[in-house]
């Protein structure tokens, strides 16, 4: 089934709560009545504008969209293969990621468990390659399931040709505009991996009394819970800014004029460093401060929030500004993690 909707008013598709419209968005549930969509009207549409809208977790709309969101609405999870090591499930791109992560940790299967609590869909969890408490979705992405648009064949992208990196992949570069994805494949495992190296997480699943897929997911969401504001109450869309990752000499310079700066080696990279977006933020003292109608989450200063009633150029306004200071004291460039539609 296809759905199409005119002059649709987007605040319930966008985590920042914007009220804003798009003139078309086009919903579909399966991968043929996506296909058969695009036979018909493909051509025309992507002659025009257009973009892929998930849940809008990592999307900010400037102003009306005048265009054409094709939006997945497809539901689902199975499981493709097993052995007595690992499972493989498919979860179609519509579905919600946190669905599956609490699936997968009913099951006992180990490998998500620290991604729990993230709003997103099952689409963008692989074209952001989406992370928290030391696990990316590339650990798990067994494959990707595609429609390419110039063929309106199906195809299959392995996670090894994902080029997955830090927020980063395939699907924002070479492949932006060339797939829409349907499904995605994840690589679990029946033996026991805890990862629990990161903040307090160690110590919250202690409290639990159990070491489960379960209980990482419950701490992990206490946790996220205490310091990240509910979009459902504060528009926002998590992280706004990327934390930037620069060679390790530029680093240790900053490191002597800001001593208590944190920084974090990079898988791979062993040149190059990341350091901390929202330290800077904070030590330039916009925590819990605000411009207009948007401002900075008083608990984690690399969330930009929606006070009320601001409109997606406000929020821009902000992230403008805080860029400029960023530079001005650090040297540093930062860049938004945030589509900025
Ligand atoms: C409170 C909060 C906490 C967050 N915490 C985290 C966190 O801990 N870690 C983290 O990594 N992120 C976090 N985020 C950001 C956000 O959850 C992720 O970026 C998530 O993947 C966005 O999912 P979405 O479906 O809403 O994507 P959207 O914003 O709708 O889209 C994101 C991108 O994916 C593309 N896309 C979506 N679906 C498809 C598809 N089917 N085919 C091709 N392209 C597609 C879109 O075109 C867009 O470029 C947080 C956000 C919020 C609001």
């Amino acid at each position: 089934m296809v759905r199409k909707t005119e002059n649709i008013s987007l605040k319930g598709y966008n985590s920042f709560g914007v009220d804003t419209s798009a003139d078309l968005l086009v919903e579909w549930d399966s991968v043929e009545s996506l296909v058969e969509w695009l036979r018909s009207e493909g051509k025309e549409i992507l002659s025009g504008r257009w973009d892929i809208l998930g849940g809008g977790c990592n999307t900010l709309f400037t102003g009306p969209y005048r265009g054409v969101l094709i939006h997945s609405i497809s539901n689902g999870i199975s499981i493709v293969s097993q052995s007595n090591d690992y499972v493989i499930i498919r979860a179609e791109a519509g579905h919600l990621w946190d669905d599956v992560v609490e699936w997968c940790c009913q099951q006992e299967l180990w490998g998500i468990e620290n991604l729990s609590a993230i709003p997103s869909s099952v689409g963008a969890s692989a074209v952001q390659n989406i992370g928290a408490y030391g696990v990316e979705a590339k650990d798990c992405i067994e494959s990707v399931e595609v429609v390419w648009l110039d063929t309106l064949t199906i195809g299959t992208i392995s996670g090894a040709e994902c080029a997955f990196g830090y927020r980063e992949s395939i699907f924002k570069h070479e492949l932006a505009g060339k797939v829409i994805i349907t499904a995605v494949n994840y690589r679990l495992s029946h033996t026991p991996a805890p990862k629990l190296g990161y903040g307090s997480l160690q110590e919250e699943v202690a409290k639990l009394g159990e070491m489960t897929p379960l209980a990482i997911r419950k701490a992990i969401t206490t946790i996220r819970n205490g310091k990240l504001p509910d979009p459902a109450i504060t528009g926002n869309a998590g992280s706004f800014f990327k934390n930037p990752i620069l060679p390790r000499e530029q680093v240790e310079a900053l490191k002597v004029l800001y001593p208590t700066m944190p920084t974090y080696v990079v898988e791979g990279q062993p040149d190059k460093l990341k350091i901390a977006t929202g330290w800077m933020i904070d030590s330039l003292g916009w925590k819990g401060r605000a411009m207009g109608r948007a401002g900075v989450h008083d608990k984690q200063a690399l969330v930009l929030v929606n006070l009320g009633g601001a409109e997606g150029c406000e929020v821009v306004a902000l992230a403008e500004r805080i860029c400029k200071e960023v530079k001005e004291k650090f040297g540093v460039d930062i860049s938004p993690e945030v589509n900025i539609l």
